[in-house]
């Protein structure tokens, strides 16, 4: 098969009739095998009745629904599980990212060889709440995850080559941060194309603004993993031995000063009246627990079972 196109919706039983028709008939004008995968994420509407009849009339139609709504990530999940196609297409459902685009990035995966491609909505048709912190959020994913030719990380529309799919695990909200995944399992031919983009149709947006706030946690916490998930003790024995040794330092200078002042006759106060004595101790204190936190970290990554999965491309 050549594409699956996987869609995750939350709410969309407006769009998805023009949607599936839209793919259709694009696919149908470029000959390709194809299936649509429909990922109902605990639509509350009628939205799965709608995937229902979609699937009803045509073969390529199928659908996976869940329970409850759990999320974007999860749904794409579960779509890349059952997805079948030699490219993987992902859209979002609400009909701003054009099916018309598919051919290309088909070609620029197949052709090209790209790993991924992902669309860059140069001309957004969205609030300006929206875009400006979006332009904020994407300079400071490129910073962090290095992948510096790409402009719209959140971009629904994309393209990956089966492989990077089928070794990626999307979880939680980490959906805006695909390309990184990707990188950090070895996929490093990443892509961009500029995509066509339209205002919403139908329904309303199912993220507000808390999206930028987890949106950099998440970032921070992907950068953490990536870089200290399997040796937590460099960061955590490296920070708290750093604290440690400083607040030892501070420590001995105060009482050197107050043995000094004592011997030379000076006038001295006990080491508890001076406040840089608290200081001191406390960094010490917490130079201890960074480093005991940095034991457990130890602990708890040499019980994980991602501690030795590694991408092995090819055997002989
Ligand atoms: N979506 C989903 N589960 C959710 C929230 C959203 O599957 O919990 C889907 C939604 O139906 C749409 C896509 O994710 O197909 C992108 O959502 P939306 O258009 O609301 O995001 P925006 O375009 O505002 O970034
Ligand atoms: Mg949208």
């Amino acid at each position: 098969m050549d594409i699956s196109v996987v869609i995750p919706l939350y709410n969309e039983e407006e769009s998805l009739p023009e949607l599936c028709s839209w793919i259709e008939k694009v696919m149908k004008d470029n000959r390709f095998s194809y299936e649509i995968i429909f990922v109902n994420d605990g639509s509350t509407d009628k939205s799965w009745n709608v995937i229902e009849e979609l699937s009803n009339k045509s073969e390529h139609v199928k659908g996976i629904k869940f329970r409850r709504n759990y999320g974007k990530s999860p749904a794409l999940f579960c779509g890349f599980e059952k997805a079948e196609g030699d490219v993987v297409i992902t859209m979002d459902a609400d009909l701003q990212d054009s099916p018309e685009e598919i051919p290309a990035l088909y070609n620029m995966i197949i052709t090209d060889g790209y790993d991924l491609v992902s669309g860059w909505k140069q001309k957004r048709y969205d609030p300006l709440s929206k875009t400006i912190p979006t332009k904020l959020f994407n300079a400071t994913a490129r910073a962090v995850s290095g992948i510096k030719n790409l402009h719209d990380f959140n971009c629904g529309l994309k393209a990956y080559r089966k492989d990077v799919i089928k070794n990626i695990e999307v979880y939680g909200e980490m959906h805006r941060y695909i390309p990184y995944l990707a990188k950090n399992a070895g996929f490093s031919k990443i892509g961009e194309k500029i995509v066509h983009h339209q205002a919403r149709k139908y329904g309303k947006t199912k993220f507000g603004l808390n999206r930028f706030i987890n949106g950099y946690l998440d970032l921070i916490t992907l950068w953490f993993l990536s870089t200290f998930g399997v040796k937590p003790m460099h960061i955590f024995g490296f920070l708290g031995s750093i604290m440690f040794i400083f607040g030892f330092i501070a420590v001995a200078a105060v009482g050197c000063m107050k043995l000094y002042n004592m011997y030379a006759g000076n006038h001295y106060s006990l080491v508890t009246d001076n406040p840089y004595f608290y200081l001191a101790l406390t960094t010490m204190i917490l130079g201890t627990q960074l480093f005991i936190a940095g034991f457990l970290g130890e602990l708890i990554a040499r019980n994980s079972q991602e501690r030795n999965k590694y991408q092995i491309e090819k055997e002989l």
